[in-house]
């Protein structure tokens, strides 16, 4: 909404409750990146400020909002996008399950045989490694579509998402995410943070400490190929391989800048022990 409104040269003030943009999600580099990359937008990024209320024109239309640090922000529009949720509130009087979502099984079947549900609305009853219940991007909407598509073809097919992944685009910058990367490290993991002198390039990757096997990679401003980090993640492959390989998953080398050398040389200088072979460097 804001890049939209900006494109228009209309002025934005966005509001976010969290430290930096979307730090609940990203880990903080990212999250100051991106904040930094909205502020270059000329958009007015007001970080931990939540919106109190909404003042009225007294003629039906909004004249100002009051920010939770009693700030007054005159403005002629108010978007609110504050998460999503599936609506499922017309299914409580039927007989489907439901929980936050519609319930669903590993064929994404509800209680109720022959009625499916798939996208955002799903919430799966069982687990999937490094998979949240409810998921609602683009991306998981389309393999349900398909997975459902088979089964009702007499294809019984079970819905196997594999490794998390999921891409966006914030303003000028792509964003790719494969595997489980969270906005905070866990105990067991280890991590590499490289970024591109620009402030607008960067990759994060996370791997496990004691065994090295590779847990995910957030990218932003260079393009990643989804079917190799699949492969790799799948294949549980180590640290070292994925660093090693980087420019196999790069998705467009003739286009773009290559960074592997710059990304596989620092990291290799960063951990030793990890043994991983520097990249030439020509002048
Ligand atoms: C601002 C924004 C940015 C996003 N960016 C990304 C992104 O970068 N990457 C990504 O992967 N995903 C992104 N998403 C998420 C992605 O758009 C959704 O996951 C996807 O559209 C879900 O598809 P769906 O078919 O399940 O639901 P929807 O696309 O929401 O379709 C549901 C349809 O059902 C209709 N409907 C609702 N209730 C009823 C009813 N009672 N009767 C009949 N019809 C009904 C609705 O009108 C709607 O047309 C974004 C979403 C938003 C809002």
């Amino acid at each position: 909404m804001a890049e939209m409104l900006r494109s228009r040269n209309i002025g934005v003030t966005m509001l976010v409750r969290e430290k930096e943009f979307w730090s609940n999600v990203l880990p903080l580099h990212e999250a100051k990146l991106i904040s930094r990359h909205i502020r270059s937008h000329h958009v007015s990024l007001k970080l931990e400020t939540e919106l109190k209320e909404i003042q009225s024109d007294g003629n039906g239309k909004v004249k100002s909002v009051i920010t939770s640090n009693n700030e007054v922000i005159d403005c002629e529009f108010a978007g609110i996008t504050t998460g999503v949720i599936p609506n499922v509130e017309f299914l409580k009087s039927s007989a489907i399950e439901i929980n936050k979502g519609v319930l669903v099984d590993e064929f994404l079947q509800t209680n109720i045989p022959d009625v499916y549900a798939i996208g955002d609305c799903v919430e799966r009853k069982y687990d999937l490694p490094g998979r949240r219940k409810i998921e609602q991007v683009w991306y998981t909407g389309r393999m349900m579509g398909e997975v459902l598509a088979q089964t009702i073809c007499d294809e019984k097919t079970k819905y196997e998402p594999g490794p998390w992944f999921n891409s966006a685009k914030f303003f000028d910058i792509e964003y790719q995410t494969y595997g489980t990367i969270g906005n905070q490290l866990k105990e067991n993991e280890q991590e590499f943070y490289w970024e591109h002198p620009s402030g607008v390039k960067c990759v994060h990757l996370v791997w496990d400490k004691s065994s090295n096997e590779f847990h995910g990679i957030n990218s932003f401003g260079i393009r990643m190929r989804h079917e190799v980090f699949d492969k790799w993640l799948r294949q549980r492959m180590s640290i070292q391989f994925v660093v090693e390989n980087l420019h196999e998953a790069n998705f467009d080398p003739e286009f773009f800048i290559r960074h592997e050398k710059e990304i596989v040389n620092k990291m290799a200088a960063q951990f030793p022990m990890l043994h991983i072979k520097a990249l030439p460097v020509f002048k």
